[in-house]
């Protein structure tokens, strides 16, 4: 993605570096006018529950219905391959099917404490701001903007610059099938999420991405007191009892790892094993590493390129100091590649530990660092200590054993042998520096409500 002088967004190809295509970069009169529509649409779509129902299920037809002219762009600009693709926007389809049929009402009759009765309406907040970052582009759009419409707010959506035509495309299918002005997309760089999170008409702010932004948006948020819900980075740790099912855990944890190539927020990205089951757990790691690199287009290509140079430069700067100081690949690294993209192979890392960057931090990439440890107790200490506590999984035969430790792990979501098995019906959010708030099921909707309460004075 790069930024001509006249501030249009140029995207470009992942793997071939390609123009793919141009969005506007809006700010000032154009951005005003962006939230005029979903302000002048708001009131009336408020009104009527049963129309919005139905109006969330008319759109995942819709989705459903454009899957087949999604992809190529969607794959084009995130880099991802094809069938990936299909698999993010079925995901978004069903995020909005799943959300038109979820068993929440705006009203509730309550008995206050000295026994009258009364009232607590959960009223939508009015024009909701939903930024969203490249990874999963469509999807993290689909899982605000769903329970944002349910609850009766209407949603100006700004997607991560480099993918702005595919998010701008998808959101047109859902314009398709909703009133007009219901959701709007603004593209537009940092510049324009400043201005969307700083104008009056935004009532709250619904953030994923990375914690760095998730903390200046909460920083700017503050001087309005705009409401923000913060999802943000993650660094999840996939703990293995010594009883796991190691081939059993092997093959889960490298399709979680190397989906769309490392670049998700709960993906597996590091991973605790017995020290005497290290080498053992890393080879069978690595047979379930292999991948066809390439071009997300060639139906061919099991895993993309990385995103963008940045987040590429990130994941091999972090797999190289690790190996400078020690650690050992056991299959992939930097490699040369036919195309002039961002390409990192699947990699699998034994002798790297905490005091390395590829462990401690979160590296967004497909590496995957194999840990060895001792003191199951030290363990769990250190990684309540650390800053992150997105998603955690526990690897067991016995799985009261294994929900016992999960029991332990400070994140949003601990699995059970399984790793970033996301339900758009369940909370999913983080904890400390991964943000909080809760996107998906009843809490999902929740999010983007405030509490009235009609309080009438009982009859005498
Ligand atoms: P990012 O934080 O750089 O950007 C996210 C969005 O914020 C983009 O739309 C960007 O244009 C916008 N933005 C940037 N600066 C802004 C500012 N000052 N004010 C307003 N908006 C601004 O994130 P990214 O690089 O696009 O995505 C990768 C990060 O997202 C990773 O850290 C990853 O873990 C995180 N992520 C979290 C989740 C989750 O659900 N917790 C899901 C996916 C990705």
């Amino acid at each position: 993605m790069t930024v001509t002088d006249e501030g249009t967004l140029i995207s470009r190809n992942p793997a071939t570096l390609a123009e793919v295509g141009r969005s506007p970069s809006l700010t000032g009169g154009a951005l005003d006018a962006v939230i005029a529509r979903a302000r002048a649409a708001q009131p009336a779509w408020a009104a009527d529950l049963p129309a919005r129902r139905a109006a969330l299920r008319a759109a995942a037809e819709a989705i459903t219905a454009a899957t087949g002219e999604l992809v190529p762009l969607l794959t084009a600009e995130q880099g991802k391959p094809l069938a990936e693709a299909g698999q993010e926007l079925w995901v978004a389809g069903h995020a909005f099917a799943t959300l038109a049929g979820t068993d929440w009402e705006p009203e509730e009759r309550i008995t206050a404490s000295l026994g009258r009765p009364v009232t607590v309406q959960h009223r939508p907040y009015g024009v909701v701001a939903a930024i969203v970052p490249w990874n999963f582009p469509v999807y993290l759009a689909a899982a605000k903007i769903a329970p944002a419409l349910l609850a009766g707010n209407t949603v100006v959506v700004k997607p991560a610059e480099s993918v702005s035509l595919a998010v701008a495309a998808f959101v047109d299918v859902l314009r398709s099938a909703l009133p007009e002005g219901v959701v709007e997309t603004l593209t537009g760089g940092p510049e324009t999420g400043r201005q969307l999170i700083d104008h009056p008409d935004v009532r709250m702010v619904s953030f994923t991405g990375s914690t760095a932004v998730g903390r200046s948006i909460m920083a700017q948020a503050a001087a309005t007191l705009t409401p923000v819900a913060l999802e943000l980075g993650g660094n999840d740790p996939a703990v293995l009892l010594p009883d796991a099912d190691l081939d059993d855990a092997a093959a889960r944890l490298a399709a979680g790892a190397f989906l769309n190539a490392g670049q998700m927020c709960i993906a597996p990205k590091r991973i605790y094993v017995p020290d005497p089951l290290v080498e053992v757990f890393a080879e069978a790691l690595a047979a379930q590493a292999q991948r066809t690199v390439g071009d997300g287009a060639d139906p061919a290509t099991t895993m993309g390129p990385l995103h963008n140079a940045r987040q590429l430069e990130i994941a091999a700067g972090m797999l190289g100091r690790a190996l400078d100081s020690g650690a050992r690949t056991v299959t992939g690294g930097v490699r040369g590649h036919a195309l002039p993209g961002h390409f990192l192979d699947p990699t699998v890392l034994v002798g790297a530990d905490d005091g390395d960057d590829i462990v401690r931090q979160e590296q967004f990439g497909p590496v995957l660092p194999v840990v060895g440890y001792r003191d199951l107790d030290a363990l769990l200490a250190m990684l309540n200590a650390q800053e992150f506590g997105l998603g955690a999984s526990v690897w067991s035969a016995d799985s009261g054993a294994a929900a016992a430790v999960a029991g332990r792990i400070d994140a949003g979501t601990v699995w059970i042998n399984q790793h970033n098995a996301l339900d758009v019906a369940l909370p999913f959010g983080g904890v400390k520096a991964s943000g909080f708030g809760r996107e998906g099921g009843v809490a999902g909707v929740w999010e983007f409500t405030t509490a009235r309460v009609l309080d009438p004075r009982p009859a005498q």
